[in-house]
Order: C-alpha cells, then sequence, then structure tokens
C-alpha cells in the first residue's frame, strides 16, 4: 500500500469516526425537557416522538455508512477498479466512451446498492413517523426522470470534460472550468421552468390576503417579485419548507403548501422575508462565487494529480487513464472537501442569523418569525438540542433555539 492509498484510507476512517463522536454526542445530550420556548408547541408526546425520530436515523445513518465503506473497501481490495477498467477497455471504444462506460458503471453500481437504503428511508422511517405521502408510483417515476436528467445532461459534461483532459494538455483544467462554470450557470437558469417541474407543480399563489401581503411586503423592500409559487410538497412528505431559486428574472420563491396550511399569513410574510434577505445580503451570489472558485481549485489539483503513477498503484491500476485518474483524485481531495465544507456551512450558519435580522427588520415583527420557526421546528420533528460538536460538522442553518433567541432579541 503506498502512502497516497494510506491518505484515503485515513480520511474514510477518520471521517466515519468524527462523525459517530459527533452523533454519540448528540444522542447524549436528549432528555425529557421541553424547551422553555417551545412549550405550547412541541407537548410532551410529540417531543417525545422528535427525539425517537433522531435516534432512529441516527442508527439508520450509521448501517448505512458502515455499507458504504465495507463495498468500497472490498472493491478497493479486490482489485475491482483494476478489473472494471479491463472490461472498459474490452470494448475497443477510444479513451472518452471507455470513461463514460467506466464512470457509467460505477454510477450504476453505487445507484443500485443505494436503493434499499433510500426505500427503507421512505417508506419505513418516514412512513413510521407520519410523513411520508410518497407513494411507489412516484418513487419510481422520480428514480427514472432524476436518471434520464443525469444522462442527458450529466453524460455530455462528463464526455466534455473526459475529453479536455484527454486531449488539451496542460489548458484542460481551465477550458473545462469555463465549459463547467457555464454550464452551471445555464442549469441555474432553467431549473426553475425546465427541470423542477419535472418533479413538482409549480402554480401561482391564488389572490387573496396571504398574496396580498407578500406582494406589499415585497414591494415595501424593493424586490421586484412577479409572482409567489405554491408548490406541492405534500404529494411525497408532510414536512414543510420554502425556499428561492433561479436568478434574473428566472427568480422564484416557492412556499410549499404544507407551509401554508400550517401558518398564518404574518408567519408566511416572515419566511418570505427571510429568504428575500439572503437575496438582499447578496448570500446566494457569494455562495455561487465562492463555489465556482472551489470548483477552478479542484480542477487545477486533479490536473497535477491526473496522470501521478502513485494514485493508479493505490488501486491496483495496471494503466493510466483520465477517468480512473478523475475517480481516484475525488477520493484524494476528500479531506480539501470536508475542510471547505465546514467553512461553508460556519459561513451559512451567519448568514441565517442576517437573513433573520433582515426579516426582524424590514417586517417589525420578530415574534411572527419565532413563531413559524417554532412551528416548523416541531412539524419536521427538528432536534431542538443537538450538540455543538455535531452542528460544527454537520449543520447549515444555527440550532433553532439560538434563531430564536436572536430574534426575540434583536
Ligand atoms: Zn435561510
Amino acid at each position: 500500500m503506498n502512502f497516497i492509498a494510506v491518505i484515503i484510507l485515513l480520511t474514510i476512517v477518520a471521517d466515519f469516526v468524527l462523525h459517530t463522536l459527533a452523533d454519540v454526542l448528540n444522542l447524549r445530550m436528549l432528555g425529557d425537557k421541553v424547551p422553555e420556548p417551545f412549550q405550547g408547541v412541541y407537548d410532551t408526546e410529540r417531543y417525545r416522538q422528535s427525539q425517537e425520530y433522531l435516534r432512529v436515523n441516527t442508527r439508520f445513518g450509521w448501517i448505512t455508512a458502515l455499507f458504504d465503506i465495507s463495498v468500497l473497501f472490498v472493491f478497493w481490495f479486490g482489485k475491482g477498479f483494476l478489473f472494471l477498467d479491463q472490461w472498459s477497455r474490452s470494448w475497443n471504444q477510444g479513451p472518452v466512451l471507455t470513461g463514460l462506460i467506466y464512470i457509467g458503471i460505477l454510477i450504476a453500481f453505487k445507484t443500485i446498492l443505494s436503493l434499499p437504503f433510500s426505500i427503507y428511508a421512505t417508506f419505513v422511517i418516514e412512513e413510521r413517523f407520519g410523513f411520508n405521502k410518497t407513494t411507489w408510483r412516484i418513487f419510481a417515476t422520480d428514480m427514472l426522470k432524476g436518471l434520464m436528467l443525469s444522462i442527458l445532461l450529466g453524460g455530455p459534461l462528463l464526455a466534455g470534460v473526459l475529453a479536455f483532459f484527454e486531449y488539451a494538455g496542460s489548458n484542460a483544467w481551465w477550458y473545462c472550468w469555463i465549459v463547467v462554470t457555464i454550464f452551471m450557470l445555464i442549469i441555474q437558469f432553467i431549473a426553475p421552468t425546465w427541470i423542477m417541474p419535472l418533479f413538482n407543480k409549480f402554480e401561482p399563489l391564488e389572490d387573496g390576503e396571504l398574496k396580498h401581503a407578500i406582494m406589499s411586503y415585497a414591494q415595501s423592500v424593493k424586490f421586484s417579485l412577479k409572482n409567489v409559487f405554491v408548490i406541492d410538497g405534500s404529494r411525497r412528505s408532510e414536512k414543510s419548507n420554502a425556499f428561492f431559486t433561479g436568478f434574473g428574472k428566472n427568480k422564484r420563491i416557492a412556499l410549499f403548501d404544507t407551509l401554508i396550511a400550517q401558518h398564518t399569513v404574518s408567519e408566511l410574510v416572515a419566511v418570505l422575508a427571510h429568504e428575500i434577505g439572503h437575496y438582499k445580503k447578496k448570500h446566494i451570489l457569494q455562495t455561487m462565487i465562492i463555489s465556482f472558485a472551489e470548483l477552478g481549485i479542484m480542477l487545477f489539483l486533479l490536473s497535477l494529480f491526473i496522470s501521478y503513477q502513485g494514485l493508479f498503484d493505490a488501486f491496483y491500476m495496471e494503466q493510466k487513464s483520465v477517468y480512473a485518474g478523475m475517480i481516484f483524485f475525488g477520493m484524494l481531495y476528500s479531506p480539501i472537501e470536508f475542510f471547505l465544507g465546514i467553512f461553508m456551512q460556519m459561513r451559512s450558519r451567519k448568514n441565517e442569523y442576517e437573513a433573520d435580522r433582515f426579516a426582524v427588520e424590514t417586517t417589525q415583527d420578530g415574534s411572527s418569525l419565532a413563531d413559524a420557526l417554532k412551528k416548523l421546528s416541531a412539524n419536521n420533528l427538528s432536534n431542538l438540542i443537538p450538540h455543538p460538536f455535531y452542528v460544527f460538522l454537520n449543520y447549515s442553518h444555527p440550532p433553532v433555539l439560538k434563531r430564536i433567541r436572536a430574534i426575540l432579541n434583536s
């Protein structure tokens, strides 16, 4: 085993140990007492359920992670990457097509293996806690649509990246950077109108008290909003959410129908004000710029490592190739990804406070936002008292109690 293999192995083990440690600490925080701001929102029984939900999901996460790691190790040390390479090359299809076969089969293999886990999560766990609305039919068509999209959109992109690294020499990384960036911008632009409607129905919010309140709020903060959409989240789950997608003229605010059903008008305006806050404070733009910068760095590092012999030796490969180099580099890159992820989440948690503050300042109504957050947490059975280390590793949003405290104190 060479030192590249050792680095990758240690990363995988360290990642598992850290996350398990965080999980254990997280579970030890659980207790019977409903935190004070939630008394009246969470009854004892519902609160007990939220803790059970966390326990069940944590245990399920352990099983999934252990399974994934075991499969990877068996495949890796059983020389699976080498045998698949020999088989893919036996079709004599040139480097780009061979690469598509190789990576396509790895992805298909991973998808098939994870299928029983997502079935269990949807039809057993979510069902048991009363969230699941997904039928087998919706589940299957979602899978098929996802598959078609990844073949139609991901296939040509992957072929392009493989071709650049195969034929463009040392310029490949920045050619790829430009092409992938443009591709991602186009996807972001067309997602609200072309991709998301494949999975959900978007309907303009009907005229009435809610629409009127939202429109006059948007006007008061000079946010041009042509329409607000209602998305049929209830098709799949009882959980609720609101989000913001696209940019320019294509930007859309969508509220889940489940959210509308459970909140008052002023709470919904507060939620929407929070979303607009993200836009006004340029969080969305900043996140996009940072991820494009990260993409550039990653592609540059990829160009340095893609033909490094040690990378191929680590996986028992007999011949070098761009496609296998990409896969192996992806694993070598994961420590950097880990630290970047932590940084991005810290940023995101800070942005959440900022968006909350924006909402409170512009609506002059902190209690509606606080009430909305309480209802959202109770409805989604969120954990109210996560361990700080767990938050540090996993949370893109601050713990809800901290948010509520910040909102009511501002
Ligand atoms: Zn937010």
